[in-house]
């Protein structure tokens, strides 16, 4: 599996591009159906299956030299795999898989085979999901690559890009604008409504020289010893009543929003309630992000 990965990625970028090209050309990405060529000219043969058109034999004209790949492509075909592909879908095929996704995560692949089995009136085999699962693999990374490029072009592949742009009206700035005292008003409070079980798989654990290595908290690493000494940034005990919040192991989150009610970022709470910690370090970010004349308004009865 892992050499397929490879394999696609090789071709990722040349196959992310071409996809561009027939997208602007052909927006519903509507197969080709060649005729059947003649003897002594080159093609490939193979399964394709659409989710208009059925499961038919396609005859793709290749030239024997270039990828045959981008021959499929520009038929309108991704192929399961790479090499020597014996079956492919059409890209309006697996753009319609995507938009079900998009509108109902539950909904599974498994489903979708099924439902062209029997919109086609065939018999349903295993393996048809396996191939629309590696096809729609990599359709996704065609996607996602292409969404990076269109982000790149736009400026927004920044670091804080969403929380610079986030309020028009706090962040943005007319032509000759005084300064003021006050630019940025803000105010940030947590809560425990959003609390997930401690799963293994999130715990960070590094085989290094025979030991083992957690992942430690950055909030924590950045605290002084000085604040750490304040009771309302100190650990939960066990035997409090809010220590029942420790079977959790994200407890809440800390959201930070401006004046005009937006979101300008969320903190996890991670093992811990409402702590100093979370609104300090939010200070931190928006003092890096936006400097000076900010007023950060905080209850700080709101920590356990
Ligand atoms: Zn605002």
């Amino acid at each position: 599996m892992s050499r397929l990965h490879a394999q696609w990625t090789e071709q990722l970028n040349s196959l992310t591009m071409l996809y561009l090209s027939i997208k602007t050309a052909n927006p519903t990405c509507a197969p080709v159906h060649y005729l059947e060529p003649l003897p002594d000219s080159n093609y490939v043969k193979i399964w394709c299956i659409d989710i208009f058109d059925g499961r038919l034999h396609e005859y793709i004209p290749w030239g024997g030299t270039d990828n045959c790949m981008h021959a499929l492509l520009h038929a309108g075909y991704l192929p399961p795999t790479p090499t020597d592909p014996q079956v492919a879908f059409s890209l309006r095929t697996l753009d319609l898989l995507h938009s079900l996704f998009w509108v109902a995560s539950n909904f599974g692949i498994q489903s979708f085979s099924r439902l062209l089995t029997d919109m086609h009136k065939t018999v349903f085999q295993h393996h048809l999901k396996t191939q629309l699962s590696l096809a729609f693999d990599m359709y996704y990374r065609i996607l996602s690559q292409l969404h990076g490029l269109v982000q790149r072009e736009l400026g927004h592949d920044v670091p804080d890009h969403r929380l610079k742009h986030s309020c028009p009206a706090c962040h943005y700035k007319v032509e000759n604008e005084q300064e003021r005292p006050v630019q940025f008003i803000i105010t940030g409070n947590g809560n425990t409504s959003l609390s997930w079980l401690h799963h293994h798989f999130e715990v960070l654990k590094s085989i290094h020289d025979g030991e083992h290595q957690t992942k430690e908290d950055p909030l924590v690493s950045t605290i002084s010893d000085a604040c750490l000494a304040w009771k309302n940034a100190q650990p939960i005990p066990l035997k409090s009543k809010a220590g029942a919040l420790q079977v959790m192991d994200e407890t809440g989150i800390f959201s930070v929003v401006c004046r005009h009610g937006i979101v300008q970022f969320l903190a996890d709470m991670v093992q811990s309630g409402e702590l100093a910690k979370y609104s300090l370090a939010s200070t931190e970010k928006l003092i890096g992000m936006f400097g000076k004349n900010i007023l950060f308004a905080y209850d700080v009865g709101c920590m356990s």
